[in-house]
């Protein structure tokens, strides 16, 4: 299975729409696979279609419960306030400690097509955040508060070749 490499900021991939999934069967299964399979290896606790360059609207992560995928997951509900120390594998090597909302649902399917649901606080509740974001072409860095972005964007321009005013 291949595994696959990862987009980093500032890919362009990264931001573009991204369309849900209508056909279910092997080739999808095989993708929730290879992705598990790139997130391991990265390794990492998500990871979103757009960042193997595939704008489609599933995800997989672990966060140490076992594997799991959504497709076409959005949010349905989000609560509280918890801040936290969030990295991604598509900005690597950076940390920025910011809130988000504590707890978070997301509704979406399995990679047989079944409605399933997800919802937890700390770290799931963080974890769907952040991979959902990822196929509305957000980052991390888009949420964090003004003068931390600042800082973070220009550090960014500062040590990435593809960067760039
Ligand atoms: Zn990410």
């Amino acid at each position: 299975m291949p595994i696959y490499p990862i987009r980093v900021f500032p890919d362009p991939v990264l931001r573009l729409p991204t369309t849900p999934v209508v056909e279910f069967g092997p080739d999808l299964a095989r993708l929730v696979d290879d992705m598990l399979e790139t997130m391991y290896e990265a390794p990492g606790v998500g990871l979103a279609g757009p960042q193997i360059g595939i704008s489609k609207q599933l995800f997989v992560a672990d966060v140490g419960d076992g594997p799991f995928v959504m497709v076409n997951p959005e949010i349905v509900e989000t609560s509280g306030k918890w801040k936290f120390e969030e990295g991604c594998l598509s900005v690597p090597g950076r940390w920025w400690e910011f809130n988000r909302p504590a707890f978070a649902r997301a509704r979406g399917l399995d990679v047989d097509g079944n409605p399933i649901e997800y919802a937890g606080d700390e770290l799931l509740g963080r974890l769907l955040q952040h991979e959902i974001d990822h196929l509305h072409g957000m980052l991390l860095l888009d949420r964090l508060p003004r003068r931390l972005r600042k800082e973070a964007l220009s550090d960014l321009r500062n040590v990435t070749p593809m960067g760039g005013p």
